[in-house]
C-alpha cells in the first residue's frame, strides 16, 4: 500500500520535509570499474527462455562490451576476473514499489544512502520510489552520477489523495489537481501517483492534465471513487490488484465493498467472499492487457500481511529483522497479536482472497499482460531488497512460470520504464547491472536469494563483501530510530 496501514504505525503527516538538509558521505564511488570479466558463466539473457552455457562476459566502462564462447573471448590483461563456473547470470533486478524509513519522521535523511545499500546487496539495481519526496529526486541525482552505491531511480511524485495523509497534494478539485500534476512534473518526478479518496471528476483532471504534460499516472484505484473501469480508461498503470475484488463482486451482492486498499481494515468487507463470480476474472484479465498490460500486484506483501499470518518465530528468523530497533519489533509484534482486524477475519477468507489474487495474477499473465515485481517495502516488517525475492516467489506460487517471473523481476519494469533498449537484458551494449548466483533461477526461482555478487553499473562487488554491508548497516539503521515528533499516534 502507499502508506504504511498499520493503525498505530501509521506513518506521521509531516514526512513532506521539503526543507532538510541531506547529510551525504562525499566519498565518490567509482561506478565504472575499469574492466571486469565474468569467465565460463552460465547467461540467462532474457531477451527470450534460455540459458547459454559457458560464456565469458567482458565489462567495461559500466557495460556489456563483449558476450561470447569462453573459449573464444580474449579476456583483457588488466580485467578483473570474476569465476562463472556452474553460475548463472541474469539482468540486475527491478523493485517497482517501495519507499525508504527515511521517508518518515522516525528515521533521519542520513540513512537513506545505506538504505539504498541494503537494495544493492540484494541484487536490486532499479528501483522506483511509489511516494516521491525532494530527498528522493536528490537521491536519484546522486545515484545517477555515481556519488553513491545505490540502485538507479525513478521517483513517483507525491501522492494525489483526498485527504492528508502525509507526503501528498490533497486534492478536493480539479483545478487542485491539475496543479498538482503540473507542479510534479516541474520537479521532476517520473510519474503521478495516486492514492485514496480522490473524487472521480478530480482524478479525470488529473488525468487529463498529465497526459497534457506527458507524465503517465500509476497507483491505486480507489473502487469507492475511481473503479478499476475508469483507472482503465485512463490507461493508469494499477498498483496491488487495487479495485479488482470489487470487480468480481456480484450485481445482487448484499455488500458493496471488497477488501481493496484502506477498506482490507474494515471486517465486514471480508464478509464480500461469500458473494464472488470468478467466472469475469477471463474477461477482467484482457481487458487489463488491452487498457495497459504493465500489472505490479505487490502480492508477497499482501498475501503475507493480510492474507496470512506470520508467527513470532517466523517474525524473529527473518533476516530483515535486525534492522528495526526494539521498539519497532515489539510494536509490530504487539500489532499481530492484539490488532482487532487480524482477529476477526476468518481464516477462510483470508485465502479465498489470496486465492481469488493469485488467480487474477496468473489470468492477466496468461492474456499477455506484463506483470511487474513490487515489494511494497518497508512495510508490516518487511524490509526493502529483502522484499523484492519475496515477491519473485510470491508470482511463483500464484501459478506462474520461473521465466516470466524472472521476467517481472528485470525486464519487464525495464521496459515499462522506456530503457529496455539500454538495460534490463544481458545483451552487448547494455548497462551492466547483472547478478551473478550459485543455481539456476529457471530450475527454482528461490535461487535469487542464493548469489555470488552483484554488478552494479560495471562494478562488481562480491555477495561476501555485500553480506558484510548488511552486519554493518543493520545497526545503523535501527540506531537510528527516534520517537515520531508529531502525535499521530
Ligand atoms: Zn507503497
Amino acid at each position: 500500500m502507499s502508506i504504511n496501514l498499520g493503525e498505530k504505525m501509521k506513518r506521521t503527516g509531516s514526512i513532506f520535509a521539503i526543507f532538510t538538509t541531506l547529510v551525504f558521505s562525499t566519498a565518490i564511488v567509482n561506478a565504472h570499474h575499469g574492466v571486469v570479466a565474468i569467465t565460463n558463466v552460465n547467461v540467462i539473457p532474457m531477451d527470450r527462455e534460455r540459458v547459454i552455457e559457458n560464456q565469458t562476459v567482458i565489462v567495461k566502462n559500466g557495460v556489456i562490451a563483449e558476450i561470447g564462447d569462453e573459449k573464444k573471448v580474449r579476456v583483457p590483461k588488466d580485467a578483473v576476473t570474476v569465476d562463472g563456473k556452474g553460475k548463472y547470470l541474469i539482468p540486475g533486478l527491478v523493485d517497482m514499489h517501495t519507499h525508504l524509513l527515511s521517508d518518515s519522521d522516525e528515521y533521519p535523511d542520513s540513512i537513506a544512502p545505506d538504505e539504498l545499500r541494503v537494495m544493492v546487496a540484494n541484487g536490486v539495481t532499479t528501483v522506483r520510489f511509489m511516494i516521491g519526496t525532494p530527498e528522493l529526486l536528490a537521491l536519484r541525482t546522486k545515484s545517477a552520477k555515481g556519488e553513491i552505491a545505490a540502485p538507479t531511480i525513478w521517483v513517483a511524485s507525491p501522492h494525489l489523495t483526498g485527504r492528508e495523509q502525509g507526503n501528498n497534494f490533497v486534492v478536493k478539485t480539479p483545478e487542485e489537481a491539475r496543479e498538482a500534476v503540473r507542479k510534479s512534473k516541474a520537479a521532476g518526478y517520473d510519474f503521478i501517483k495516486v492514492t485514496t479518496f480522490v473524487p472521480a471528476e478530480v482524478y479525470e483532471a488529473a488525468v487529463g492534465e498529465a497526459a497534457k504534460q506527458n507524465i503517465r499516472v500509476v497507483g491505486h484505484a480507489d473502487s469507492r471513487f475511481i473503479g478499476v473501469e475508469r483507472a482503465w480508461k485512463a490507461r493508469q498503470q494499477i498498483e496491488h490488484l487495487d479495485g479488482y475484488m470489487e470487480l468480481l463482486l456480484k450485481n445482487d451482492a448484499p455488500v458493496k465493498g471488497s477488501v481493496s486498499d484502506l477498506y482490507i481494515y474494515n471486517p465486514d468487507n471480508w464478509k464480500s467472499f461469500d458473494h464472488m463470480d470468478e467466472s469475469r476474472i477471463p474477461e477482467i484479465a484482457r481487458k487489463t492487457v488491452a487498457a495497459n498490460p504493465f500489472v505490479n500486484p505487490t502480492h508477497h506483501f499482501m498475501k503475507n500481511s493480510f492474507g496470512r499470518l506470520r508467527t513470532e518465530e517466523e517474525i524473529r528468523a527473518q533476516p530483515d529483522f535486525k534492522f528495526y530497533p526494539a521498539k519497532v519489533q515489539q510494536q509490530w509484534l504487539d500489532f499481530y497479536k492484539k490488532n482487532r482486524f487480524i482477529n476477526t477475519v476468518p481464516l477462510g477468507k483470508r485465502a479465498r482472497w489470496v486465492d481469488l489474487r493469485e488467480k487474477l495474477i496468473k489470468a492477466i499473465h496468461d492474456a499477455g499482460g506484463k506483470l511487474m515485481a513490487g515489494s511494497d517495502t518497508p512495510e508490516f516488517l518487511w524490509l526493502y531488497g529483502f522484499g523484492l525475492h519475496h515477491e519473485l516467489k510470491a508470482l511463483k506460487d500464484a501459478g506462474i512460470s520461473n521465466y516470466a517471473v524472472l521476467a517481472a523481476g528485470t525486464r519487464n519494469p525495464q521496459e515499462f520504464l522506456g530503457v529496455l533498449d539500454k538495460v534490463g537484458t544481458i545483451e552487448k551494449g547494455k548497462r551492466a547491472d547483472l547478478v551473478l548466483l550459485n543455481a539456476n533461477p529457471l530450475e527454482n526461482i528461490s535461487a535469487t536469494q542464493n548469489r555470488a555478487g552483484v554488478m552494479l553499473k560495471g562494478k562488481w562487488y562480491p555477495q561476501t563483501e555485500l553480506n558484510g554491508w548488511f552486519d554493518e548497516i543493520a545497526p545503523k539503521i535501527a540506531g537510528s530510530y527516534h520517537e515520531p515528533k508529531t502525535a499521530n499516534n
